[in-house]
């Protein structure tokens, strides 16, 4: 085609009709914590020499708001761990100012988060998705390798003191934390927090058997409905997450099934890499090479790239956990960013 006919600022929509709103942006590879559903103790991260830039990110991230991404969600490894990295949220928090974003958003660990959630607050963001998996400090410990549950909580006390409004994410594991669901919920609402709980999925080799501790979310769901009554809300985000409101405790709860329910149908979202790589869908490996496109060819050679990303989006991911321990897809869900 003539690139002089082609429109500039073209819409994101694939081959499904689906249109692409919503970016999630890896910042770093890298974690101050090892969570066992995550990753395996002994990491290989990406040499320095391979990471966007934050004028880099700035860059993509802006062609993909010119072509209509409306919310981006920074994430990780543990975003808060790169360093200089409010810079970036500054950077992009321009496009709120503008009207060109409606949203800004990040998932921590919250370790880091005292420290930072003002500034956060400045930027522009006005939520955060932390991850806790428990409120026992022996079991979070156990989960994350190393972890100090007291900085987790001041770091969420910090960023509810600054104004955001947190989500915990916590990340369901049979015989780990399945009996901390109920205490974590009445938690959640006593603080003020949304909850989703997630189901684990096959991203990356760790060093346990995610067999093992694979907690259906559906008989989680099934057992609650036995204590406390589940009202469902229309909300969709385009993403795996539904929504109930618990009644007896005012809280809003979300749970992400990719295993036992699919949600493809109204998906929304592209994942970029650290190293400028676009995954069109969680649970595939196909990606293509931004960065490069970006260095050689400038935004003419992103767009044209991001073109060929929305062709290549599959209909659906093919999830599952088998009865060997082989993840589906060799990355963790580090590089993507959840
Ligand atoms: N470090 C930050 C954090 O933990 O919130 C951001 C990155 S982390 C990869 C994003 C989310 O992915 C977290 O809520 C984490 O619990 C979840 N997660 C990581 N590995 C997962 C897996 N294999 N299955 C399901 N959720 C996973
Ligand atoms: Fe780090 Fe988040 Fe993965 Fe835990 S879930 S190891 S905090 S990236």
């Amino acid at each position: 085609m003539n690139p002089d006919t082609i429109p500039q600022n073209r819409p994101l929509t694939d081959s499904f009709g689906r249109h692409v709103s919503y970016l999630r942006i890896s910042v770093t590879d890298r974690c101050d914590l090892r969570c066992r559903y995550c990753m395996s103790e002994k990491m290989q991260f990406l040499p320095r020499s391979e990471i966007l830039s934050f004028e880099e990110i700035d860059q993509i991230a802006t062609a993909f708001i010119d072509r209509g991404v409306r919310k981006i969600r920074l994430s990780g490894g543990e975003p808060l761990v790169r360093r200089g990295v409010l810079d970036l949220v500054d950077m992009l928090g321009r496009h709120l100012d503008s009207g060109n974003l409606d949203e800004l958003t990040m998932t921590t660990n919250a370790s880091r988060l005292a420290e930072f959630a003002e500034r956060l607050v400045d930027a522009g963001v006005r939520r955060v998705n932390v991850s806790l998996d428990t409120l026992d400090s022996e079991t979070f410990r156990y989960i994350t390798r190393w972890g100090d549950l007291d900085k987790t909580l001041q770091g969420i006390a910090a960023a509810k003191s600054a104004g955001l409004k947190v989500k915990i994410n916590m990340v369901g594991l049979k015989g780990l934390n399945d009996d901390q669901i109920v205490p974590m919920m009445r938690w959640c609402a006593d603080q003020g927090h949304d909850l989703t709980l997630i189901e684990t999925m096959p991203l990356g080799q760790i060093d346990d058997d995610r067999q093992d501790r694979y907690l259906p979310l559906d008989s989680v769901q099934r057992q609650l409905e036995n204590q406390f009554s589940l009202n469902p809300l229309a909300e969709r985000t385009g993403g795996p997450a539904r929504y109930w409101q618990v009644e007896q405790l005012g809280l809003k709860l979300g749970l992400i099934t990719p295993l036992t329910n699919n949600f493809c149908d109204g998906c929304n979202r592209v994942r970029i890499t650290v190293s400028g790589k676009i995954y069109m869908c969680l649970g595939h490996d196909d990606n293509l090479d931004l960065r490069t496109a970006l260095r050689k060819g400038g935004r003419e050679a992103l767009d044209a790239l991001l073109d060929r990303a929305m062709l290549m989006k599959p209909k659906r991911h093919d999830f599952a956990i088998g009865s060997d321990s082989r993840p589906s897809v060799e990355r963790h869900m580090s590089v993507t960013g959840g």
